[in-house]
């Protein structure tokens, strides 16, 4: 027997990967009756219509929310505001609203203020990403067996909240329900701050290009290439999440650098237990997150898969 769309229209406002990626999981999973998109960029409009993943591409997001049972804005973070302020005059009484942002609290603030009162707004975050970005980007299997964390207002009507859960898993995630401020602290020590000190370790390796000239490039090992994709990740995107996730940010990085400063401590000392104990520490988290099915355990870390954890 198969299962009736989980939602009638549904309208997404930013077509880069995540949008995209959300129409070919809604299509394949028969999640929405109608999918259609807008973007600010004229450019990315006419792509995502001709790669055909949505129904229909109007003119202006409130064309686009017209009507629609769940919006989904899928702008950067620093957009959400705008594109929820585009989309609020056009929604329909009983529209639900979502967004993808990577990062909540200061998202749930600004859109919030944004909607008319009483809109019913559910805010998630699918866990799933990758490097690239834009309309090409996107598809189906991105959020397959994924987290996608939902951080529902305690005024948001829980029959929203279902729907919008339900939409998530029939996209192929997994749901789980926390607060934005809890949401933004477990996302600053998995993924942030990771993401800081990756950009930061590709930094100090472009500096040093004068001593190794191309070494880098050319003996660059596994750790190195794992940071060098992390660190191709989108400027806009990163950018908006350290100012939206500041203080969390921060607490993880004053966190890190302490732990930095004791390990550099034992490699002067040649405290060799010290590291030999906090390296088997670290490895069971490693084995605990294949164990748990979040990534595999080949040698190549899954790069060659196309969805990453995000
Ligand atoms: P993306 O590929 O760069 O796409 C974002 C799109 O939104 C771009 O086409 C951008 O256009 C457009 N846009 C910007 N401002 C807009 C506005 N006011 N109205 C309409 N469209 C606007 O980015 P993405 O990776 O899909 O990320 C989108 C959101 O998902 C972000 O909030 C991010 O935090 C979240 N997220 C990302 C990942 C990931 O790994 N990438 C994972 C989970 C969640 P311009 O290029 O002209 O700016």
């Amino acid at each position: 027997m198969s299962e009736g769309p989980v939602f009638g229209r549904v309208a997404l406002i930013g077509l880069g990967l995540i949008g995209a990626s959300i129409a070919h999981a809604a299509r394949r999973g028969g999640a929405a009756a109608t999918l259609v998109g807008w973007d600010r960029a004229e450019a990315v409009r006419d792509r995502a219509t001709s790669l055909g993943f949505l129904d229909a591409v109007p003119a202006t997001a409130a064309e686009a929310a017209r009507g629609a049972d769940l919006v989904i804005l899928c702008t950067p973070v620093g957009a959400m505001g705008e594109a929820a302020a585009a989309v609020a005059p056009a929604l329909a009484p009983g529209a639900v609203v979502s967004d993808v942002g990577s990062v909540k609290a200061a998202v749930v603030r600004t859109v919030a203020a944004a909607l008319p009162d009483g809109a019913a707004f559910v805010p998630a975050h699918p866990i799933a990403g990758t490097e690239h970005s834009g309309p090409d980007a996107g598809f189906a299997e991105l959020f397959d067996g994924r987290w996608c964390i939902v951080t529902p207002p305690p005024a948001a009507p829980r029959r929203a909240v279902a729907r919008v859960a339900e939409f998530w898993e029939r996209l192929g995630a997994k749901v789980d329900e926390m607060s934005p401020e809890h949401h933004d602290l477990v996302l600053a020590v998995t993924s942030h701050a990771p993401h800081l000190i990756a950009y930061t370790m590709v930094g100090v390796a472009d500096d040093m290009r004068h001593v190794t000239e191309s070494e880098v490039i050319k003996y660059s090992a596994a750790g190195f290439r794992d940071f060098t994709r992390i660190a191709a990740s989108d400027p806009t995107m990163w950018r908006d999440v350290f100012l939206t996730n500041r203080e969390a940010t921060l607490e993880i990085l004053g966190r890190f650098t302490e732990e930095l400063f004791a390990l550099q401590r034992a490699i002067r000392t040649g405290d060799g237990e010290l590291l030999f104990d906090y390296f088997t520490r670290t490895r069971a988290i490693r084995r605990g997150i294949v164990e748990a099915g979040q990534d595999t355990p080949d040698p190549d870390f899954g790069r060659i898969h196309r969805g990453r954890a995000r």
